[in-house]
């Protein structure tokens, strides 16, 4: 008897952000359910604890480079992906978190923080695109769930999401 085929698997990361983009997936309640059947969901840490190891087939990142960890953790996720699309404002443009960008970062930290020696931060917020290849972007904030669920199907399907030209932008 031959082996049953192997699903395709999907990873989910977090970066700066409200959680937003991701929640509209989890939104999709039928839908996720007819997509976790289709698909291994391997790393989704907004819906399951369990993280499989990768490489993974599709990478949906969320949120903005805020940090140097940050800046290296993006490497790994796109070293770990076959597909990496961005999903959300934050993600493909900086977020508003990016008005930082045209601020004094020391200057906030100093009046946030009681001890701002120990904050770790970069003076700007940047798009995943600034920082590594991204296969596609979906925008909006946060993101239309239909619009994410036909990104999803395309990519395994090796296909390309047919969407409105401005949810997008192709690489
Ligand atoms: Fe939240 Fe908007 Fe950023 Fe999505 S794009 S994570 S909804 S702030």
């Amino acid at each position: 008897m031959s082996e049953p085929a192997k699903r395709p698997s999907l990873a989910v990361w977090k970066f700066a952000s409200c959680d937003g983009c991701q929640l509209s997936l989890l939104d999709c309640e039928d839908e996720l359910l007819a997509v976790a059947g289709a698909v291994d969901i391997a790393h989704f840490l907004e819906a399951s604890r369990e993280v499989k190891p990768g490489p993974y087939d599709l990478s949906l990142v969320e949120g903005s480079i805020t940090t140097p960890h940050d800046a290296e953790r993006i490497r790994f996720v796109r070293a770990q992906s076959r597909f990496l699309v961005t999903i959300g404002a934050c993600a493909t443009s900086g977020g508003v978190q990016a008005l930082r960008n045209f601020a004094d970062v020391d200057e906030y930290l100093s009046i946030v923080y009681a001890h701002p020696e120990y904050i770790q931060t970069l003076a700007t917020s940047t798009p995943i695109a600034d920082h590594v290849k991204v296969d596609f972007e979906l925008r909006g904030c946060p993101i239309d769930k239909r619009q994410l669920l036909e990104v999803i199907t395309a990519f395994l399907h090796g296909a390309r999401p047919r969407l409105p030209a401005e949810s997008v932008c192709m690489s």
